[in-house]
């Protein structure tokens, strides 16, 4: 339409456009505007590679277009190392990288101004204040989205409402206290498995398949039913409360990389009060959470935890193929 035709349009059509059409459209232009709240909370996690896959994880949902991304630190970091200094917050703030663990009593990030929380902290990561807990508890409980990726599944053993959160975790001390083993057997059947025993395996990091167990959820609908995850550690023998909790994904824990021989759960939603949680298991480090699998699913994962729906449902082009890895530069 050149623009004479179009101004005349627009002239002639001027009163019912504004009356019946401009609200609308600025309705829609508002919405596609107001990007989702994201807030990665980090600090303490004995993967090393923490400060650089928060970054990753940053990027990753800013280049969707969706999300803005904050990031909130304890000020005593753990195993944080040189990568504090190679992908630092710039934020102003005073951190100490110390040899333990210690708890910071000022994080208390105000998750309300958030529409998902991604937890990057892991394994014998210190508690946290009673009320930065009872309101993480509040947030998610009353609709927030919550994300857990690998190691933060490790965490915080002895806090029951993150328990329910994640569905199921590994180590920290989990046992058959903690709830069954949960994985799906060989003739695809969900399994509760109360037998006792340490939560939390794995074998040596390796490629593995993916496999879609519910494709008509959100977070996976329209992806291959298969993909090859690029080399990672494969959780397994995770447990948990494991209520109202499903089972999206699933990977083959082989014998012959000391696998339990079942399908493990890779990603999982968890419903909490009014609030979703996606967990995935995937992201050891900087190779795992460069996999196009794992960051499809995990920026699927952070919006549906957002919004209870997926509008990012383009699938990559380099999407792995059921037997092909791929992998995106940082
Ligand atoms: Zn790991």
């Amino acid at each position: 339409m050149n623009r004479v035709t179009r101004r005349a349009i627009s002239v002639a059509l001027m009163p019912v456009f504004v009356l019946a059409v401009l609200p609308g459209f600025l309705a829609q232009a508002g919405a596609a505007d107001a990007k989702l709240r994201a807030l990665i909370i980090d600090g303490q996690n004995n993967h090393t590679a923490w400060p650089q896959t928060t970054m990753m994880t940053k990027k990753y949902l800013e280049e969707s277009g969706r999300f803005t991304v904050d990031i909130e630190r304890t000020q005593f970091t753990w195993k944080g190392g040189k990568l504090l200094e190679q992908f630092p917050l710039e934020d102003g703030k005073t951190y100490q990288d110390l040899p333990q663990p210690k708890t910071d009593p000022d994080f208390n990030p105000k998750f309300s101004d958030y529409d998902v929380v991604i937890s990057n902290f892991g394994w014998n990561a210190a508690p946290w204040p009673e009320a930065t807990q009872k309101a993480l508890e509040d947030f998610v409980g009353g609709g927030g989205g919550l994300v857990v990726i690998h190691a933060a599944d490790n965490s915080f053993a002895e806090w029951n409402e993150f328990n329910k959160m994640i569905g199921i975790g590994g180590w920290g001390g989990r046992n058959e206290q903690s709830g069954p083993y949960v994985y799906i057997n060989l003739d695809g059947e969900v399994v509760r498995d109360t037998t006792a025993g340490p939560g939390g395996n794995h074998g040596p990091a390796h490629e593995y398949q993916v496999i879609v167990r519910s494709p008509d959820h959100p977070i996976v609908k329209g992806l291959p039913s298969a993909w090859l995850h690029t080399r990672d550690e494969l959780y397994q023998k995770l447990r948990g409360p494991a209520v109202n909790m499903t089972i999206l994904a699933t990977a083959y824990a082989d014998p012959k990389y000391k696998g339990t021989g079942r399908h493990e759960p890779k990603l999982m939603t968890i419903d909490y009060g009014k609030g979703r949680i996606f967990h995935t298991t995937m992201g050891h480090d900087a190779v795992s959470f460069s996999g196009v699998g794992f960051i499809t699913t995990l920026v699927r994962g952070c919006e549906w935890a957002a919004t209870g729906d997926v509008t990012l449902t383009d699938v990559p082009e380099d999407f792995p193929s059921p037997t092909e890895s791929s992998a995106r530069e940082f």
